[in-house]
Formats: C-alpha cells, sequence, structure tokens
C-alpha cells in the first residue's frame, strides 16, 4: 500500500472510532444506586453514560433518557461504582511456597502471572486496585498494556519493588535494600523516574531514621504517597515519625490489642487537617478466614481463579494447597485472629480512613475471591456499617490516589465504572460475590 494511502486510510479508522466511541450511550434504569459518597440510595435509577464517561445521574421519570441510548435494565439490581481493592500482589496467585513461586515463575510474572491476576480481579467486580510489590519493570508494563486497553484488567497503580532495609534471600527482584541516605534517594529517583504510582515502605523500623525520612522527603518531592506496613508497633511509630500517606495491614503480631502511645500518636495525626487525612488498609480477611478455609477448602476448588493461567500452573498450585492446615505461612494465625476486630475498632476509632485491600495473591487468597471477601469479614463479622465498607472500597480509595475526580463514585464527569448485583447489597453484602454486571470506562466487560 501507497504511503498516503495507508495514512488517509489510519485517520478515517480512528476519527470514525472516535466518533462511534463517544455516539454510544447507554442508561442502565430502574436498580438502586448507591454512588459512593455514602449518602442515602436512590431508588428507581437512570445513569447516563456517553463513551467512557457518565453524563448525567436521576431517577427514572425525572431523568430524560436519550432516544438512542441502550437501555440495560438494572432492576431488582443494587448499581455501584467499581470496586477498588488497594492492596494486591498480581504477581501471586495464591500459592503456599513463596521460595518455589519466584524461583519458578519469576520470567512469567509480566506475560502470564500478572495479567491474568488482573483479569480476574476485574471480573470480581475490581475495576481499580493497588498492586504493591513487584518487579519494576514487569509493574509498569502489565499496568501500561492495562490502562491502555491492550489487555484486560482493572485500572492498575503500582509500588514496584518494596523498599526495606534489606531484602529477605532471593527476592532482590522485587525488595530494594536501602543502604544509606544518598541510596535512599537514588532509588526513589529511580522508582519515580520509571513512573510509579506510590513508594511501598517496610521493615523501616530496621532502617536508620535519616534512611526512611529521606525516602518519605524524596516520595512526596515526586509527588507520590508513601505506602508503608504496619505489622509492628514500631514501623507504625516511625511511620508517623517520618509522615507516610498510608498504612498497610493490621499488625501481624499476637498482641491483643494497639499500645496506648501508638492510639494517641495516630490520634494526633488524624487530627492534623492540613495533612489530610490518614489512609489506613487492614486487610484483616486472610488471617481472619484462615481456620474457616482450612477446614472447608471447597472454595478453593472454584475454576473462577484458573482465568487466564495454564494448566500446569493451576496444577501446581492446587498442588500446594493440598493441606491447608499444614501451612507454614499460617501456624500463627489462630493466635493473632482473636486480636484482629479488638484493632480495627481501636483503629477505626482514632480517626484514619480505612480502605478495602486484600493482600490477595497470598496463600489461598485467589483475585477472583478476595475483594468481596474482606468486605464480608468487615460487615458480617465485625460490624461495620455495609455504607462504610462500600464506601472504603469505592470513594476513599480514588480519594487516596487523588484520582476522585474521575474515578470512585457514579457522578456526573466520572469514568463510567460500575458494577451491579442482583438484591440489596447494602442488606446482603456477599452478594458481591456474584457480580452480575462490570462496565470499564463505558464498556461492559462481564
Ligand atoms: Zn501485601
Amino acid at each position: 500500500m501507497k504511503k498516503p494511502i495507508f495514512y488517509a486510510l489510519l485517520i478515517i479508522t480512528i476519527l470514525s472510532s472516535l466518533t462511534s466511541n463517544a455516539q454510544k450511550i447507554k442508561a442502565l434504569v430502574g436498580g438502586t444506586l448507591i454512588d459512593g459518597f455514602g449518602g442515602a440510595p436512590i431508588q428507581n435509577s437512570v445513569v447516563i453514560i456517553e463513551g467512557d464517561r457518565i453524563k448525567a445521574v436521576g431517577r427514572e421519570g425525572e431523568l430524560a433518557i436519550p432516544k438512542d441510548a441502550e437501555i440495560i435494565s438494572t432492576e431488582g439490581m443494587s448499581v455501584m461504582p467499581g470496586l477498588w481493592d488497594m492492596h494486591v500482589h498480581l504477581m501471586i496467585n495464591g500459592h503456599s511456597n513463596y521460595t518455589h513461586w519466584d524461583s519458578t515463575y519469576i520470567n512469567k510474572f509480566e506475560s502470564i502471572i500478572m495479567p491474568s491476576s488482573a483479569h480476574q480481579l476485574l471480573m470480581a467486580g475490581v475495576t481499580s486496585a493497588r498492586d504493591l510489590g513487584a518487579p519494576l519493570e514487569a509493574s509498569i508494563k502489565v499496568r501500561d498494556k492495562i490502562n491502555q486497553g491492550k489487555i484486560p484488567g482493572p485500572t492498575i497503580y503500582v509500588s514496584g519493588p518494596f523498599l526495606q532495609h534489606r531484602p529477605y534471600p532471593n527476592t532482590e527482584a522485587f525488595r530494594w535494600g536501602i543502604y544509606g541516605e544518598a541510596d535512599a534517594k537514588a532509588k526513589v529517583k529511580k522508582l519515580a523516574d520509571a513512573g510509579v504510582d506510590v513508594i511501598k515502605l517496610i521493615d523501616h523500623d530496621e532502617m536508620t531514621k535519616a534512611e526512611a525520612q529521606t525516602i518519605v522527603n524524596e516520595a512526596h518531592k515526586y509527588g507520590l504517597p508513601v505506602i508503608a506496613h504496619s505489622h509492628r508497633p514500631n514501623e507504625i511509630r516511625v511511620g508517623l515519625e517520618i509522615g507516610v500517606d498510608c498504612f498497610e495491614h493490621t499488625g501481624l503480631s499476637s498482641a491483643p490489642e494497639y499500645p496506648e502511645d501508638i492510639l494517641i500518636a495516630i490520634k494526633e495525626r488524624t487530627a492534623k487537617m492540613n495533612m489530610g487525612p490518614l489512609f489506613w488498609t487492614p486487610t484483616v480477611e486472610g488471617l481472619y478466614n484462615y481456620e474457616y478455609m482450612r477446614d472447608n477448602p471447597e472454595k478453593l476448588d472454584d475454576p473462577s481463579w484458573h482465568l487466564g493461567l495454564p494448566q500446569d500452573i493451576i496444577d501446581d498450585i492446587k498442588g500446594s494447597l493440598k493441606h491447608p492446615g499444614q501451612m507454614p505461612y499460617f501456624q500463627l494465625t489462630p493466635i493473632r485472629k482473636p486480636t484482629l476486630t479488638k484493632k480495627l475498632m481501636q483503629l477505626k476509632d482514632t480517626g484514619v480512613v480505612m480502605m478495602i485491600g486484600t493482600d490477595s495473591g497470598i496463600p489461598m487468597k485467589f483475585h477472583s475471591q478476595s475483594t468481596w471477601n474482606e468486605l464480608d469479614v468487615w460487615v458480617n463479622k465485625m460490624g461495620i456499617d455495609p455504607m462504610y465498607a462500600i464506601k472504603a472500597a469505592t470513594y476513599w480509595p480514588a480519594v487516596a490516589m487523588k484520582v476522585d475526580k474521575d474515578y470512585g463514585s457514579i457522578s456526573e464527569g466520572k469514568y463510567a465504572d460500575i458494577i451491579t448485583v442482583r438484591g440489596d447489597v447494602l442488606r446482603y453484602i456477599s452478594l458481591l460475590q456474584d457480580v452480575k454486571m462490570v462496565i470499564k470506562h463505558g464498556e461492559r466487560v462481564k
């Protein structure tokens, strides 16, 4: 083909795809709308989607439905923003042995494992996810491919490698040690230059204070939030002192509650209005449900987590989960579990903004199930109000990632990231295990 003709055709193709996309109007009509802001749900709702954005939101009989709209009935359904999962691990998928997994599959993280994890999340109604800890190049490439629409998945935000005092043996590809302040500066720069969305900090209580502080200062210079582990009380103490933006986990210790000095320090931080909210992703479900999973492992046989994985990898994961009661990873869990609810409630009372995140991918936790499991434990086991839990999985994560003008709620101008379930999700949160419809950027993907 001659070049001018080729370019002319190319331009026509691009133009026509642009106009057809812009003209595509959908109307979701009839269901009960939970918009993400936490207010009363809207009955008999109408959501008009034009192209990839939400054009208007209202009620039947009040909001006109454009004549050319494709009408999608949501009668009998709850309609809500696509879920966010603020703590996933795309590079793992439920296998019980990390050493084996990393050494066997590290060269397949980018091509197979991370894309399949992402696809599974999307099919579970997760339209945005924060991936915390994976090799740098793979993280960026998989995120970009998804965000450019080349492969299916939630909109992804990545940290790339963890920054920590010393990497554990054979994890250097995704755990970077920090060796002095200059090194801290250089490593944050390397991550920022590569285009990560957040910085992930772990074991910062083992670094020198100057190293940890340098990481936060440098990250903030690049406009990157710092996400810090909080397994140990000292990780929280140091994290508050150096000014991290978000904590992860509820503490892996078997201590029955948070010490008083920590609660005071957190409250002092949440009182500082100029610093904005302090975010916290408690990730309780993996621990909370371990004994249940050990004794009721049928869920592990659900084929939803096979999506995108070749048979040999599926068999390897299955084989590793044959004896759920014998995994070293979980042996302390029965001692830790009874402390979880108390700690979560203590945290909630300090005024932190809690968000849904799951550690999805850890042993026995599949991306196709993790997110609704976390919501279920919050609501049905820990007594958290379902609207609070939904806001923690929609509105607040978008604020934490500073994208709330485009994401996190069903309101005019936002990207159309919308899911539906049949029935009343505020009465029965576990309906989220069976998401009927997933719309991402205006396109129905389920
Ligand atoms: Zn994690």
